[in-house]
């Protein structure tokens, strides 16, 4: 069902904004729910993430996507980010398994190119038991054969939360998947703010947020970043937790995000937001906070009361749950001081991103 929130698109943002949109009853409705979202740009599932095999899309439904985005002056080549389904893992040692998920993978990729859709987000999976660099070569030669079965769209990589052989939880795993493209053109990366520093990159102080970029520009280059997932973090620096909090809430603060709005390397790509939220208000909301903080001069923050009081309110929002997540985490390093030397548990792929909150929506919407 279409959103029926109803919030005006920025004209004069340098940046955009936009968010995970549902495309329930059709895949069309996204766009309209991006329009009447405020979004510049959005994300969806190209399918039911959970899954593996759904309906092909019908000829009336690809049409009037492609009309909506016309309707609605959205470029599907640059401005729509469809996110791929969470148990996809190329990397995966088990090769029936991973032969399972490059065929979902290439299902996504050819409803992409259907519907004319440029770019499409990837957890870049988990090499598991196996030995990590053959893996991300699995990975890799699975990624050359879908550029080749196919004509235009960009795989954007997702860096994540985890450690160890989660991929893309460090920038030089994602580093070592670039270098093994052949058409490089048609290879990019996704940062998720609050995946980077679960990961263990700071990013939220103002010299720390300058370094981290750096450090992607020196290790990955800028000319391969094609989209940002914006999530504050409930858990704290290093947790390797994928929690994701609403702006200003968690353990990056409002600043950070206005430090997004104010980086000029970000501007053109999708800033994609995926906080918890029930209904697509809570986001539109956010891409107003987010337009709020653009128009924030540096300068003259710490005398502008309306931002000093802003960043108290939100923070004191998020405190209980930063709280929990904090006692959690000194419990855990506790533990891992104590077995230090004990064998590294395995960690499985994916994370649980927007998939919870899409769950809470289905309850609380109808579709
Ligand atoms: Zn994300
Ligand atoms: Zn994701």
């Amino acid at each position: 069902m279409p959103s029926t929130s109803s919030f005006v698109r920025s004209a004069v943002s340098k940046y955009k904004f936009g968010a995970h949109m549902s495309g329930a009853g059709g895949i069309s409705n996204s766009v309209t729910n991006a329009f009447n979202t405020g979004c510049n740009s959005f994300a969806m599932f190209l399918k039911s993430p959970r899954k593996w095999v759904s309906p092909q899309y019908t000829q009336e439904e690809v049409n009037k996507f492609k009309k909506n985005c016309e309707t609605y002056n959205y470029n599907p080549l640059t401005d729509v980010l469809p996110h791929g389904q969470y148990f996809i893992n190329l990397a995966n040692p088990d090769k029936e398994k991973a032969e399972k998920s490059y065929e979902s993978f290439m299902d996504d990729l050819n409803r992409c190119e259907q519907l004319g859709v440029g770019l499409y987000n990837l957890h870049p999976g988990s090499t598991l038991k196996g030995d990590h660099q053959l893996q991300l070569k699995q990975l890799a030669s699975y990624l050359n054969k879908a550029i080749k079965e196919t004509k235009f769209v960009k795989i954007v990589l997702e860096n994540m939360a985890g450690t160890g052989n989660l991929v893309g939880s460090s920038l030089v795993d994602l580093k070592e998947v670039i270098g093994m493209i052949e058409d490089k053109s048609r290879i990019g990366v996704c940062i998720d703010t609050c995946h980077t520093f679960a990961a263990g990159y700071d990013i939220s102080t103002t010299e720390a947020f300058n370094n981290f970029w750096k450090e992607f520009d020196d290790v990955i280059g800028f000319k391969y970043l094609s989209a940002v997932h914006l999530n504050d973090s409930k858990a704290p620096l290093g947790a390797n937790r994928d929690l994701h909090e609403r702006l200003g809430q968690g353990y990056l603060g409002i600043d950070v995000f206005r430090m997004i709005a104010h980086s000029e390397y970000l501007q053109g790509i999708p800033i994609v937001l995926e906080t918890p939220y029930e209904n697509d208000e809570g986001y539109g909301n956010e891409i107003k906070l987010l337009e709020w903080l653009e128009s924030k001069s540096e300068n003259e923050l710490l005398k502008d009361k309306e931002y000093v009081e802003k960043n108290k309110t939100l923070q004191k929002l998020g405190a209980k749950s930063r709280k929990e997540q904090l006692d959690k985490f000194e419990v855990k390093q506790k533990k891992r001081a104590g077995a230090s030397k004990r064998k590294k548990a395995t960690v499985e792929p994916g994370d649980n991103d927007i998939l919870s909150q899409m769950t809470k929506k289905r309850k609380t919407k109808k579709e």
